[in-house]
């Protein structure tokens, strides 16, 4: 059975903002060393890649999709651009309040992955926030829990990295 890696977006392959909205390329970044050390993954091991991010209020007046859009597809073709395929791609525009299954750490994107076809107890959930690290035990796998400005640090994790080279030198150890 194939395992998976459910990754992140924003505090993961691109920086956070401060106002957690990016919806111009002047406010994005990417993590650093994240394009060379994701490609080594996606070339050396056999996890399915799912991209899973929470987009507070994205179609709404405050985050409307022609600003979403641009920046995203930017993101996953200069991602493609390196090989870095991902093989699936969920998002959630609920906020918190709402409280909405699908919205992370709810798994009601993601039931697809649960019914018995992929390796979970290999798998990963990366990301930078508890609610990621929670997700990872709604979903019976484990946590990579990025350490950012972000982090909450009475969370535990599997992993607690400072950045991707950690990542991938861990996924390695694990082989
Ligand atoms: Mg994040």
């Amino acid at each position: 059975m194939q395992p998976i890696l459910f990754i992140d977006r924003d505090g993961t392959i691109i920086r956070e903002t401060e106002d957690e909205k990016i919806e111009k390329v002047e406010k994005l970044d990417f993590l650093p060393e994240l394009l060379y050390y994701l490609k080594k993954i996606k070339e050396e091991f056999d996890y399915l890649f799912v991209m899973v991010t929470n987009q507070d209020g994205l179609g709404t007046e405050a985050f409307p999709e022609c600003e979403f859009w641009p920046v995203h597809n930017f993101i996953i073709r200069l991602l493609e651009s390196e090989g870095i395929q991902f093989d699936a791609i969920h998002i959630d525009e609920h906020y918190e309040k709402d409280n909405h299954p699908n919205r992370k750490p709810g798994t009601g994107m993601l039931t697809a992955y649960m019914n018995g076809d992929y390796d979970l107890a290999h798998s990963f959930v990366i990301g930078d926030r508890a609610t990621d690290v929670q997700l990872a035990k709604n979903l019976g796998c484990k946590a990579i829990y990025l350490n950012s400005a972000y982090s909450d640090t009475t969370t535990k994790a599997e992993l607690m990295p400072k950045g991707w080279k950690e990542i991938y030198e861990y996924l390695v150890s694990l082989r």
